[in-house]
C-alpha cells in the first residue's frame, strides 16, 4: 500500500484540507524499483505492464495502442488510475465476481485472506507476497492480477497488429501509466522499436524523472502529453506528494528542444490539466499555469483540459484502497469552460477533453 497519508477525509470538501504526509509517494517496497530505474541507461528489455488497449481514439492521433505501465512516484488525490501507482504485481479482487467457494484462504501460504462480512474474502496488504496462488485457486476470476512482466518485443508485436487502422487513421502507440519514467528503459526501448517500424508514438507524463531519460525517450517520440497540475510548489506538493521543481524544469527543457528537433519528423509537446473541483479548477490556478507557459516555453501553445471523473471508484475498491474523492460528481465540459477562455484569452490553443 503506498505510504501517501491523505489524512483527512474531509479533504475532498475543502482543498485547504487536503494534507499528504509522505512527500515521496512511494512505499519503501517501491523506492528501489524507482531508483533502480534510474540507474543506468541500460536496454530495458522487461517491464511490468498492467493494461494494454488496442482501437483507443483516445491519447493520440487516430486509432491507438494504449500501453500502461505500472508504476508512479506521484500520488495524486484523483488518480483514476491507481493500479498503475505501485510498480509491483497487485492482487485485485472483485466482490461482485466472487462466489465464495473459500479457495483463496485455503490456497494463500501467507495466511493473507481472510472473510470479512463488509469487504468480503479480503487480501491483508502487509501479509500478501502477491505469489498469485489465491489466483490460480479462484474459479470465478473474481481474484486475478493488476501486472505483468512483458517483454519489449511482445509489447511491440502487439501493437503492430493494428498497423493497418494506424496508416489509415494517422494512428499509433501511446505509453502511459502509472509513469512512463518510472521504467524509463523499457519504455524507450519499446517506442525505438516502434519508430523503427515507422509507427506514431506518442507518451503520456507526468515529468518526474530525470532529465537523461526523458530526454533519451523523447527523441523516440512523436508527440508528448505534458501533465501540469498547478504551478504552485507547496500546492503541487500537497495534491500529489511531491514537488513540482523537476517537472517544471524538464518541461522548459523539452520546450527547448522542440527546435533543436527540426522539420523533418517534429515533436509535438502538448501540456495536459487535469481540472479537479476545489484543487485547481479556478480561474486564478488556470492563470498561473496560462502565465507559466507564455512566459517560461517559447515553443509550446497547445493546452488539453481534462475535467475530473470519477469512473475509477470500483478499482480503488477491488484494491482495497480508500478513495478520498470517492461520490465525487465528474465535471461535465460545460463547466470548464470559463477555464478555457482564461487560457485562450491568454493566446493559447485549448481543448476541453471528453472523457
Ligand atoms: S497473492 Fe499469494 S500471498 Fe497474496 S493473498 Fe494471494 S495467495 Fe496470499
Ligand atoms: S477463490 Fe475466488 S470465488 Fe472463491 S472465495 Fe476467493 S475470491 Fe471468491
Amino acid at each position: 500500500m503506498p505510504r501517501v497519508n491523505h489524512q483527512k477525509r474531509s479533504a475532498i470538501m475543502g482543498k485547504s484540507d487536503v494534507q499528504i504526509e509522505d512527500c515521496s509517494g512511494l512505499t519503501a517496497r517501491e523506492k528501489p524499483l524507482f531508483s533502480g530505474s534510474r540507474r543506468a541507461m541500460a536496454p530495458g528489455a522487461e517491464g511490468v505492464v498492467f493494461n494494454i488497449q488496442r482501437f483507443s481514439l483516445h491519447d493520440g492521433a487516430g486509432i491507438r495502442t494504449l500501453v500502461f505501465l505500472k508504476g508512479c512516484p506521484l500520488r495524486c488525490l484523483w488518480c483514476a488510475n491507481p493500479e498503475g501507482q505501485s510498480g509491483a504485481t497487485e492482487i485485485r479482487y472483485d466482490k461482485n465476481g466472487c462466489i465464495g467457494c473459500g479457495a483463496c484462504i485455503d490456497s494463500c501460504p501467507e495466511g493473507a485472506v481472510s472473510q470479512e462480512p463488509a469487504t468480503g474474502f479480503t487480501i491483508s496488504k502487509a501479509s500478501c507476497r502477491a505469489c498469485g496462488a489465491c489466483v490460480r485457486a479462484c474459479p470465478s476470476g473474481a481474484k486475478s492480477e493488476w501486472g505483468e512482466t512483458r517483454d519489449a518485443d511482445e509489447i511491440v508485436d502487439i501493437v503492430k497488429r493494428d498497423s493497418l487502422f494506424y496508416r489509415h487513421s494517422g494512428g499509433g502507440v501511446t505509453i502511459g501509466g502509472g509513469e512512463v519514467l518510472f521504467q524509463p528503459a523499457f519504455a524507450c526501448e519499446v517506442l525505438r522499436k516502434c519508430r523503427e517500424l515507422g509507427l506514431n508514438t506518442a507518451i503520456e507524463t507526468s515529468g518526474y524523472g530525470d532529465w537523461p531519460w526523458l530526454e533519451r525517450i523523447a527523441e523516440y517520440c512523436d508527440t508528448i502529453f505534458y501533465d501540469l497540475k498547478i504551478v504552485d510548489r507547496h500546492e503541487h506538493r500537497r495534491i500529489t506528494g511531491v514537488d513540482n521543481e523537476t517537472i517544471l524544469d524538464n518541461l522548459r527543457a523539452l520546450d527547448e528542444m522542440l527546435v533543436s528537433r527540426g522539420t523533418d519528423r517534429p515533436l509535438h509537446l502538448i501540456v495536459r490539466v487535469p481540472v479537479i473541483p476545489e484543487v485547481n479548477a479556478d480561474t486564478e490556478n488556470m492563470a498561473a499555469i496560462g502565465t507559466f507557459i507564455r512566459s517560461e516555453l517559447h515553443n509550446t501553445s497547445t493546452v488539453e483540459l481534462m475535467p475530473f471523473h470519477n469512473l475509477c471508484e470500483q478499482k480503488y475498491e477491488q484494491l482495497g484502497r480508500p478513495y478520498l474523492l470517492k461520490g465525487r460528481a465528474g465535471l461535465m465540459p460545460e463547466k470548464v469552460e470559463p477555464l478555457k477562455k482564461t487560457l485562450t484569452d491568454m493566446g493559447l490553443n485549448c481543448t476541453i477533453m471528453s472523457w
